[in-house]
């Protein structure tokens, strides 16, 4: 299920850009950027955040640790 309560965290300098999760991801967020990172690989960048359902696929599949979900907030109780 969608969720904003959630930050989705890609460790720029961790990505190898091997583009695992960019496959993996059932809603097409991610994407390779253009630009290299410090240890000269092509990072992965959310191109459609609004899309993400985090779901967590990302985060299992990277061999890296390159990606974190972490709960922000308490969603409401039910009425
Ligand atoms: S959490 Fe799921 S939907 Fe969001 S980027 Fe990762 S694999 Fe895609
Ligand atoms: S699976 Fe990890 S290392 Fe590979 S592109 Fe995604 S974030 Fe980068």
């Amino acid at each position: 299920m969608a969720s904003k309560n959630y930050d989705h965290t890609i460790d720029n300098d961790r990505c190898k850009g091997c583009g695992l999760c960019v496959t993996v991801c059932p809603k097409n967020v991610l994407e390779i950027s253009e630009t290299v990172n410090a240890k000269g690989y092509f990072p992965v960048y959310r191109a459609r955040p609004d899309d993400c359902i985090y779901c967590t696929t990302c985060c299992i599949m990277c061999p890296d640790v390159g990606i974190t979900i972490e709960k922000t907030e308490e969603e409401d109780a039910p009425a």
